[in-house]
């Protein structure tokens, strides 16, 4: 803990703090002072007022405080329940990265690598002819490449380039998370790393190298899907954009006109999922009813501070309108919704805009409100010192991950279901790792395989 908040907390209320106590005390006060415009010395004459410390002696002194600073720092949640205290997470503070590589608008790779049988491939001569002069090195295998290269948190998103050959990780059911209801969505793993940087990005917290992966054995991903698809007993719902934005690499990658070709003659609901409003290639390809160009959407205010890289709200929608009238199926996902002071304005303002420039039924619209593992609010506070979105009411959840708590989240849900009905009564409508009881809430599905039929049966 700062030495002298400890001191005036010790000189103040009369006790001396342990380590532990310092470091909630200390987390507390300093989410409350990014939350609220509020001095040190006010705040220690609100919990002289409020806390009832004076009453208790040892131990209890500690408590008093503790508990008078949750309630001010979850004012919402402390007015609808108790809050249980082993679902805070009060983490040390962390000190702000220095020299942390910031993204640009334009991507423009620092280097390339590429492993050896991926010499000659034709992701790396696009490479070659889009950016003459970039430094290329060919390497073993990535894995041994990371096995010998540290990297701190602050190169995360130096833009290198892996050139690999995948050999195993081609295709997966969507893990979902602990104690949720899943939507049995496949995901064709084409590619890890995101040119984009958005502060919630839960990839910060897995990446192992900093940089981009990008294989260059499609068709070893079509081969693998040929076997996949012989043990299919009905059509699937499987895309791209899990681990790496599914269009921001697109122009140089040209990965959109190859799965497009494969995918189209597929029994399966193909989506290409992006924040880009890069859809040059998409326009070059004749639509198919199977596939399914989707956009993550956020108000302006979000995707400014929280969606460094991505293309504005503004390009997002005009890209999606320019794919819409060339006869391709679209689909939209508010997620991470993120709950703050003008959350309702905003994101009713969002949907607004949605149906203003677009015509529904789109293929379907998933929500998804802001969730994250413990481990990734560090790293986002030592890489995002601006950011404050997770200084909102977060709680740790069923499955570990930090969420809003139930209540705020059926508000949330109840609401953004209301305002899109009130433009559109057909397009499917989910939730994205959520509970049965908030799926309860806004749905009567209650089945993985109820929400997969329902998603498939309304866009075959
Ligand atoms: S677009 Fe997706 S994958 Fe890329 S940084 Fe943002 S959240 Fe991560």
């Amino acid at each position: 803990m700062n030495k002298k908040l400890k001191e005036k907390i010790e000189k103040n209320f009369a006790f001396r703090l342990n380590q532990n106590q310092c470091q909630d005390l200390e987390r507390l006060i300093f989410e409350i002072k990014r939350r609220q415009n509020i001095s040190t010395a006010r705040l220690i004459g609100y919990l002289k007022i409020n806390s009832g410390y004076s009453k208790q002696t040892g131990k209890n002194k500690f408590l008093a405080l503790k508990n008078c600073l949750i309630k001010y720092r979850y004012p919402l949640t402390s007015f609808y329940a108790d809050i249980n205290k082993k679902k805070l997470f009060l983490n040390k503070i962390q000190p702000v990265l220095k020299n942390n590589w910031v993204v640009k608008k334009t991507f423009k790779p620092a280097a390339l690598f590429f492993e050896k049988e991926t010499r000659g491939s034709y992701l790396v001569k696009n490479f070659q002819r889009k950016f003459p002069n970039l430094k290329i090195r060919q390497i073993s295998t990535f894995k041994n490449y990371v096995k010998n290269n540290q990297f701190k948190t602050a190169e995360l998103k130096k833009p290198l380039v892996f050139i690999t050959k995948e050999t195993r990780d081609f295709l997966k059911p969507c893990p979902c998370t602990k104690k949720h209801l899943g939507c049995g969505y496949w995901i064709f793993n084409l590619g890890y790393g995101c040119p984009f940087d958005c502060s919630y990005c839960y990839l910060q917290q897995y990446t192992n190298s900093p940089g981009i992966v990008l294989p260059a054995n499609l068709d070893d991903f079509f081969k693998q899907f040929d076997q996949f698809e012989k043990k299919l007993t009905g059509p699937v719902r499987i895309g791209t954009g899990e681990f790496l934005d599914s269009l921001a690499l697109d122009h140089i990658t040209n990965y959109s006109c190859r799965l497009i070709s494969y995918f189209r003659s597929k029994k399966v609901l193909f989506e290409l999922k992006t924040k880009s409003g890069r859809v040059e290639n998409i326009l070059k390809e004749k639509p198919a009813s199977n596939i399914i160009i989707s956009w993550s959407l956020n108000p302006k205010t979000i995707i400014d501070s929280e969606e460094k890289g991505a293309s504005s709200l503004k390009e997002r929608l005009a890209a999606a309108k320019k794919i819409q009238d060339a006869g391709f199926k679209v689909a939209f996902h508010f997620d991470p919704i993120i709950y703050y002071k003008n959350w309702e304005k905003d994101y009713k303002e969002l949907i607004r805009l949605l149906y203003e420039k677009l015509s529904p039924p789109f293929a379907w619209i998933s929500l998804g409100t802001l969730r994250a593992n413990r481990q990734l609010k560090p790293i986002v506070e030592q890489r995002f010192p601006e950011s404050d979105i997770f200084y909102g009411e977060l709680f740790i959840g069923e499955d570990k991950k930090l969420r809003y708590p139930r209540f705020l989240r059926e508000i949330i849900y109840t609401k953004m279901f209301k305002w899109i009905r009130s433009f559109d009564s057909k397009t499917p409508l989910y939730l994205c790792m959520e509970n049965k009881d908030l799926w309860k809430a806004v749905s009567t599905l209650k089945t993985t395989k109820s929400i997969e039929n329902y998603l498939i049966k309304n866009n075959l």
